[in-house]
């Protein structure tokens, strides 16, 4: 129907106004949706920033402990094993100047001071038995009268080391120890002795001097820094040459400067090492000279020497700077990753966008023309069926001048022979008759004027415009024209319409013509039946209003189709002229409507006239 496919293309006008509109917003869109894309990725650097580093920071913390606590398991493993080694290896020359004092040759060197050269021997078969550095015996005064170094220019015979703790010591009855630089050799090392007893008294000193440099030797090869304090704090034993003969002061008990016994020249007070040592939680970390070490230490408890260990933090640093790297390095990896994969989907998304954007303006300028080309079907359709309508008309009006011509001269002839018989009845001197004469002639006229009358509104071409309008109102329009015939011919009027306005599209003056052409028929109808009862009825369906006007008169004699014609009519020459519904089924035609006809069950006729409904 045309109204509705004018309704639709209307909305799809309005759709194609709202996407051009969308267009011509898109670019404030764009730097909108980019401001906020922008905002979004700040936020997610800045949450992924604090993950970052609350993973990474507590990892590398506890990489950290981990680590301190290994190194630490490490240091008192090997603070073990050096506290042996050190304690085993003075242990293992303990019993030589013992051994040594028990000899007798030696009580005879002691008693009688010969035989020097078997005591020599004697002393330098030991050494070369037992590794030590030098075994000598000194006589009560600490006059050295034997020595394993016999051979040496700077062997130790006839030297007095009177003056040495050991020395005194032994002379006390008791084992001596002690660290010291050799006075002959100026080699340091450590010192053992024993007293040798003549029966009750003690006549001599036996001594060993042991080399310490071997261990060192061997903490040097494996680059572990080792060092020993003695009980005044002296280093006396180092795995670096720096630190060796060094006062740690604290350390081995000592809080004042020890001093490198040399005897006869002056008493060197060794240069400080400096130490400092920082608490961090469990452990304990020693700053050498800048340098950082984890340190342990322990007593070699029979000498009173405190022996530390220190673990450089260097590696453990550098192990803890590489894992950090590593874990920034993936944390960055990670990033980009999501970073990219984010990009990607970002331009998959706008590709998207851009061929949905394409495709919805490839559909969009379809439409359009579609629109266009409908608009121009509908305008063209219009004018043809206007033509067609008028065409058939025309071609109505054609095939009906004939019985037009033969309607009309009927009368003609009947008025050519009444005023024959007037102008007859006027020679007669008649007045009386010829005005009755005249009065027929007045009523063929009349007839005549509105067979003409009717033929015109036939093939007028309707230029009224199309407006909305109560279908209800037309209807009570039409009855109040109706009212007087209605009342004198007795009809009884039943009226059933809607309570709201039902409002139609088209011109109210012409559907009211209808409504009066129907309601006349119905008036028509009844003059010959008892019952009169004229039910007019409105119902609305979705699309339509459904205008019925039932009467109770003699009903449809003939095929109702018939009754649309042109000129159908069963009435009598001059009652009616057969035109009336063959102009209401125009009309309602032209407003998109429908006009049928049936008889009832009941007896009479109903017209049912369809118009379709204004949609809002
Ligand atoms: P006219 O009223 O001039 O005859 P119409 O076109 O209005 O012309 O009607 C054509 C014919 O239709 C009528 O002559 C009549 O025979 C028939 N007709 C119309 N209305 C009714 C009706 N309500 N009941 C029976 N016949 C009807």
């Amino acid at each position: 129907m045309p109204g509705a496919s004018g309704g639709r293309i209307g909305n799809q006008r309005k759709g194609y106004r709202r996407i051009q509109v969308e267009q011509s917003g898109k670019r404030g869109r764009l730097t909108r949706l980019g401001r906020t894309l922008m905002r979004r990725r700040l936020v997610f650097s800045a949450l992924y920033l604090l993950l970052a580093a609350a993973v990474i920071l507590p990892a590398q913390s506890l990489l950290r402990d981990t680590l301190m606590f290994e190194q630490q398991q490490l240091i008192n493993e090997r603070l073990a094993l050096y506290e042996q080694t050190i304690y085993g290896e003075l242990q293992r020359y303990r019993t030589i100047p013992y051994l040594v004092a028990q000899s007798g040759l030696i009580h005879d060197l002691l008693r009688y001071r010969t035989p020097v050269l078997q005591a020599n021997r004697y002393l330098e078969e030991a050494v070369r038995h037992s590794e030590a550095d030098v075994i000598y015996i000194m006589d009560a005064d600490g006059l050295t009268l034997a020595s394993s170094n016999w051979r040496a220019p700077d062997n130790f015979i006839g030297g007095n080391f009177s003056f040495r703790a050991y020395f005194r010591d032994a002379m006390a009855g008791r084992e001596g120890g002690q660290f010291a630089v050799g006075t002959t050799s100026r080699s340091p090392g450590y010192y053992i002795s024993r007293p040798i007893e003549l029966g009750e008294e003690v006549a001599g000193v036996a001594v060993v001097k042991i080399n310490l440099t071997g261990i060192e030797r061997s903490w040097q090869a494996h680059d572990e820094p080792v060092l020993v304090a003695d009980q005044a704090g002296l280093i006396v034993m180092a795995s670096r040459d720096a630190w060796r003969y060094r006062w740690l002061p604290g350390a081995g008990g000592g809080v004042v400067p020890p001093a490198l016994e040399i005897p006869g020249a002056h008493v060197d007070e060794p240069p400080q090492l400096s130490l400092e040592t920082i608490e961090t939680g469990d452990y304990e970390i020693a700053v050498i000279d800048g340098e950082q070490f984890l340190s342990g230490s322990s007593w070699i408890e029979p000498l009173g020497w405190q022996l530390f260990y220190l673990s450089s933090l260097a590696p453990l640093n550098q192990r803890l700077d590489i894992s950090l790297l590593i874990m920034i390095a993936a944390a960055v990896t990670v990033y980009l990753l999501i970073a990219l994969l984010h990009e990607r989907r970002e331009k998959l998304r706008s590709r998207r966008e851009a061929a949905d954007a394409a495709e919805l303006r490839a559909i969009n300028g379809m439409l359009h023309t579609e629109i266009e080309e409908r608009r121009r079907a509908e305008q063209e359709l219009r004018a043809a069926e206007a033509e067609l309508v008028q065409a058939t008309k025309m071609a109505a009006l054609g095939q009906i001048s004939a019985s037009v011509a033969h309607e009309i001269n009927q009368p003609l002839a009947a008025m050519r022979t009444e005023l024959a018989s007037a102008r007859l009845l006027i020679a007669r001197g008649s007045q009386e008759d010829v005005a009755d004469v005249l009065q027929q002639v007045e009523g063929l006229v009349q007839r005549m004027t509105v067979m003409t009358r009717e033929l015109k509104n036939f093939a007028r071409k309707s230029d009224g415009r199309a407006e909305p309008f109560d279908l209800n109102d037309s209807i009570n329009n039409a009855l109040l024209l109706l009212r007087g015939e209605l009342t004198r011919a007795s009809i009884q009027v039943y009226k059933a319409l809607p309570n709201a306005p039902v409002e139609v599209l088209g011109e109210q003056v012409r559907l009211e013509q209808v409504t009066v052409n129907l309601v006349r028929n119905a008036i028509d109808a009844m003059k010959a039946t008892q019952r009169r009862e004229l039910r007019i009825c409105v119902r609305e369906e979705s699309a339509c209003a459904i205008l019925a006007v039932e009467d109770s008169g003699s009903g449809i004699a003939c095929d109702p189709r018939q009754l649309f014609e042109p000129f159908f009519t069963t009435k009598d020459s001059g009652a009616g002229m057969g035109l009336g519904l063959a102009i209401a089924e125009r009309i309602v035609t032209a407003m998109g409507g429908s006009i049928g006809a049936e008889n009832l069950p009941s007896g009479g006729a109903r017209f049912t006239v369809t118009i379709p409904r204004r949609t809002s």
